[in-house]
């Protein structure tokens, strides 16, 4: 037993809802009930964003002054109740407290900070209009109404706060749907908010299937812009099911990230970058660097430095600060981990290392070992598929120029890294590579000041930063005339005289 049970109920017009079907959360860590969750159904998903359309007016009227304050002092309250959030979002989804705390709140706590205090985002800005002399105008940036927010089950809390925070910023109300599997730290967030001064109405939290609470937020008519994060596939279920209600789709999708080590790599650095890339969390993580390309004269060395600390990660229990590997989060998704790493032994890929978890992990937890596959060409499987798993392919290159056809030889295009000791060089090579994010020298670094999100088929639209503030916002144009510009004084295709 993880620890005692939690109930979480959907937050609705600034009330727990405590009714609905009745759901059992196991912990991936050791495989016990963790939490009762009651799903949603349409109703309730109906009743949400009815409650946050009648909110809509009032919350939009607020100042942006007003609307920071709020967030400001939710931030207090996450900043204070750190401990709780970290052991929450590890007892949910099974990854390590040590990456909890350090990661995930930490990052979420910064990343709240910038909303409640950017001045980056102002409501309006003044123009001329040069065809009009002595007229004024005001370009403002205003909400669109009810924001849906879709999020996937790996990174729970930082959704959250990625698609709530902006949009509430902004003007707008929302409704959240977590996943149904990892629901913890958003309710935490929506009782946080509500302490924090939320008026009723504005966030609405509800969970349930996809296909029921998903599909109904994308078939709203009143949901005005919807935040998908997800798989590509479901990405493109929900693009065809919002088909025809004229909602603004922002999609934020799959990955296969290639993390690309040059000749002159500094390779202790990269073998560590390289690992960080793939089993932070697993490689459950949408830009995980799951596709190694090295230059082949270094690839035995770096292999070898990857061998070695590989071998020093600490399976134990991840709620235990030293532990370094992490569960997988669902039954079903190591399921299908398992499935392609069979693949990619039916394929021919060499199995470079599979770190032995031996007894080493709770019992009854759901865990995969780390492993590397050697000599993958970029046609198999297993590099071609989101493994979503710690599952590593390595493939080598010869020049710059190659290594960026092969990072470019992937439907999804989210991330990539960079590994060299000439700036130049790698400024040159990320040049090439179509992705939304390239980190040179580094990985996984997530600043809530620059956009994120997808090339090609890993997404549309951005988060974060002022790009994606500007997201959740449309322009209204007031056009002030002047008795320079006055109606009659110059020709307009119809004379309007003040002669008989
Ligand atoms: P998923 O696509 O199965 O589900 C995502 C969300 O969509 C869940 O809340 C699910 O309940 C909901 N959903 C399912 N069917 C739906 C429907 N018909 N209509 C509306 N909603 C529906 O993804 P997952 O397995 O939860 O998460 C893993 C995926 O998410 C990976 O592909 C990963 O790369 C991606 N991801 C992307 C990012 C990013 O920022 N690009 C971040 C995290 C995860």
């Amino acid at each position: 037993m993880v620890k005692t049970l939690e109930i979480f109920g959907n937050y609705i017009d600034g009330k727990i809802d405590k009714d609905g079907e009745e759901t059992t959360l196991l912990s991936p860590i050791d495989g016990s009930e963790f939490g009762k969750l009651y799903l949603a159904d349409e109703e309730k998903t109906k009743a949400a964003i009815d409650s946050a359309e009648s909110a809509f007016r009032k919350w939009s009227m607020t100042t942006l002054n007003q609307r920071q304050e709020i967030l400001s002092k939710l931030l207090s309250i996450v900043e204070e109740k750190a401990d709780r959030y970290a052991w929450l979002e590890s007892a949910n989804t099974g990854r390590t407290l040590r990456q909890s705390t350090f990661m995930d709140v930490t990052i979420a706590i910064e990343h709240i900070r910038y909303f409640a205090t950017t001045t980056e985002f102002v409501e309006s800005r003044t123009i001329e209009h040069p065809e009009y002399p002595g007229t004024k105008g005001i370009v403002q940036y205003r909400p669109f109404g009810v924001v849906g927010g879709v999020a996937p089950w790996n990174v729970p809390l930082l959704m959250a706060v990625w698609k709530i925070m902006p949009a509430l910023l902004t003007g707008n109300t929302v409704v959240l749907k977590p996943s149904h599997f990892t629901p913890a730290t958003a309710f935490e967030l929506a009782k946080d908010l509500s302490a924090a001064g939320l008026p009723p109405g504005v966030l609405n939290v509800v969970t349930g299937e996809g296909s029921v609470v998903g599909t109904t937020l994308s078939r709203s008519e009143k949901i005005k812009v919807l935040s998908f994060t997800g798989s590509t596939a479901t990405g493109k279920r929900v693009s065809r099911e919002a088909g025809g209600t004229l909602k603004k789709i922002l999609m934020e999708l799959g990955g296969k990230s290639p993390n690309i080590v040059l000749s002159d790599a500094d390779l202790d650095k990269a073998a560590k970058g390289v690992l960080f890339g793939i089993f932070l969390h697993s490689g459950q993580l949408c830009e995980s660097g799951s596709r190694l390309l090295v230059h082949d004269d270094i690839k035995e060395r770096l292999l070898s430095r990857i061998k070695f600390y590989m071998e020093r990660m600490k399976p134990g229990n991840p709620l235990d600060m030293e532990t370094d590997i992490g569960a997988i989060t669902t039954r079903e998704q190591r399921r299908k981990i398992e499935e392609l790493y069979n693949r990619g032994l039916e394929e021919g890929a060499k199995l470079f290392f599979s770190h032995n978890l031996g007894t080493g992990v709770p019992e009854g937890g759901f865990y995969f070992p780390p492993t590397v596959f050697s000599d993958v060409s970029s046609t198999m499987d297993i590099a071609r598929e989101e493994i979503f798993g710690p599952v590593l392919t390595v493939t080598d290159f010869h020049s710059d120029g190659e290594a960026a056809d092969i990072a470019n030889g992937s439907k999804y295009g989210l991330a990539a890294g960079i590994w060299s000791n000439s700036t130049s060089r790698a400024t040159g090579l990320a040049n090439r590579i179509d992705s939304g994010t390239v980190w040179i020298n580094d990985y996984h670094m997530i600043s809530a000041a620059a956009p994120r999100g997808g090339y090609k088929e890993s997404g549309i639209g951005r988060e974060l930063g002022l790009d994606g503030i500007m997201e959740y916002t449309q322009t209204r144009h007031l056009f002030y005339g002047s008795d320079e510009n006055a109606l009659g004084e110059i020709a307009r295709g119809l004379v309007v005289s003040d002669h008989d």
